[in-house]
This record gives C-alpha cells, structure tokens and sequence, in this order.
C-alpha cells in the first residue's frame, strides 16, 4: 500500500488549488469517509443495503452510531475537545437516533463513548486511511498535469464526477475504476467509434501527403494499405482478443442472421490474417461494432 502524503506536502498541494476545487475535493472525502463508516457498520452487522435506499432508511435498519462529521483543526493545532476533556485536533461527531444522543471525540473515546467494537473502529479507521490516499492521489495529479480522457465527455457521469471535471480536478483512480464499470458498454461502442475516426483521418492524411501521381505508382497492394489501414494479427489480438473470446463463448445465443454474418466474417477476416493476407480494419472495426450491439 502507498504511503500518504506528509502532512507538510498536502498543505502545499492544497495551496495550488483554488477554493472551488479545494470546497469540492474536502466535501468529496467527507462523504466518502461517511460512506466507509456506514460499510464497516453494515458488513460488521451483517446488512445489506441496496443503492437505492434513502439516508434514513439505512439509519433505521442499522440503528446505531452515525458519523456527523469529522472536523480537522489543522496542523499543529487543538481546537476542539473531546467529551473526556482532551483537547483534539481530529473530532468525530456521532449520533445516535433513537438513543437521541451526539457526542463529540477524539479517535481514542469513540470505543468507550460508542460501544463500538475495536476492531470495527479500526476497519473503520483503515478506510479513512484509503480515503486519504485517494485524496494524496487526487493532489498529486492535480500537480502533475491531468487530461481527462475525451471518452468520458458523452456521459452521463455521476454528480460528483461531473462537477469534478467541470471545476478541473483530476480523479482518482477508484473513481476511474467506478466509471470504466458503470459505463462498461457505452465506453465500448464510443472507442470504437472514435478508432473509427482516428482511422478516417489516417487516411486522409496519408492520401494527402502523396501527390497525385505518386498515389498512382503506388502498387495496388500498398494502395489498398493507405486506404484500409495496416493492421497486423499481433495487433488484433492484442485489441480485440477479449471480446473475441466473449463472442465466441456466447455466439450460440446470437440469434440474428445478419449479426451471425457479421461475426463470420469477422472471424474469417483475422484467419486471413493470420495467413499474412491483409484485411480492412475499417469493415473488421464496423461489424465489431455491430455485434455489440447485439
Ligand atoms: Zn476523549
């Protein structure tokens, strides 16, 4: 596991940014240390709780310690106080529904105010670890230059993500990891469709860059290249073996015929390849496309 950020560095990361980011970056880790709170409590109690479920419903059936916020006096400093009167930097508040109480601690009352057990409170602690890490990771691409991948821009992302993109803050990797999954199909079919462009403009500027005549000495073969973009069996593989694999694995369930032809072909196409014949990638990418469909 990587080691967070000092204390020192975050400080002078935090500074590059400008107070919309900083406001969106501190509510974001807020949250997402509410939400650890809320998965230690539910998996230590057994519970399973189901994305569309309100705030309240989850508190009702988990009945018991909510995390209200975590407050950081900053470094070096003690500002707050602890229930027990030992003046905090970090103070959880936490509050008990039913029981109708809220208290005020530091990490090392909040077993002896809360009941808790120990070790939930260490899972507890171990995730807002994680949360700082991705907090260090954020910064730290902040710092370094970060492009969003232009895959993303047709969407229809998470608030939170949105609102990150739209303010210019980076995001994390579990954040990436979130969208490639809840996105998994949309994100398929929009590369290929750009792979599709990329290779129209290939091909424009390769005609382009030869002059008529030259174009017509080129032999038939390298001509037809130019036009169908080189692609080798290595490469198909190398892109597409996956969804190959899938293909073939479920092709008993394609029930269109003209789907069934496009897969034969597609098939048949990287057999030739493998031959050493060429193929048209732009026909091979156009019937992929297709079967995704499906
Ligand atoms: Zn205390």
């Amino acid at each position: 596991m990587p080691t967070p950020l000092t204390e020192k560095e975050v400080n002078r990361l935090y500074q590059l940014l400008n107070k919309e980011q900083r406001e969106l970056l501190e509510q974001y880790l807020k949250q997402s240390k509410k939400s650890k709170w809320i998965e230690k409590l539910a998996h230590k109690k057994g519970v399973i709780l189901r994305s569309d479920m309100s705030m309240n419903e989850i508190w009702d059936i988990l009945n018991d310690w909510e995390l209200k916020e975590v407050l950081n006096g900053g470094y070096s400093q003690r500002p707050y106080r602890c229930e027990c009167g030992m003046p905090l930097r970090f103070c959880y508040i936490v509050h008990h529904r039913k029981e109708n109480k809220t208290y005020r601690l530091g990490v090392t009352c909040l077993g002896n105010y809360t009941m808790l057990y120990p070790e939930l409170i260490k899972d507890i602690t171990n995730g807002f670890h994680k949360v700082d890490l991705e907090r260090d990771e954020i910064l730290k691409r902040y710092e370094n230059g970060w492009d969003l991948t232009e895959d993303y821009i047709e969407l229809a992302l998470s608030e939170q993500i949105q609102k990150q993109i739209d303010v210019g803050l980076p995001l994390s990797d579990n954040q990436i990891h979130k969208t490639e999954h809840q996105f998994k199909d949309e994100l398929r079919r929009i590369r290929y469709k750009y792979e599709l462009e990329r290779m129209a403009q290939y091909r424009k500027e390769s005609i382009k860059s030869l002059s008529h005549s030259e174009y017509q000495g080129v032999s038939p073969t390298r001509r037809s290249s130019i036009n169908e973009y080189l692609i080798t069996y290595d490469q198909i593989l190398f892109k597409h073996l996956g969804q190959l694999k899938q293909t073939r694995e479920n092709e008993h369930k394609i029930v269109n015929s003209s789907i069934k032809t496009q897969w034969s072909t597609v098939q048949n196409s990287v057999k030739s390849l493998k031959h050493g014949e060429e193929i048209n990638y732009s026909d091979f990418l156009s019937r992929m496309l297709a079967r995704c469909i499906i």
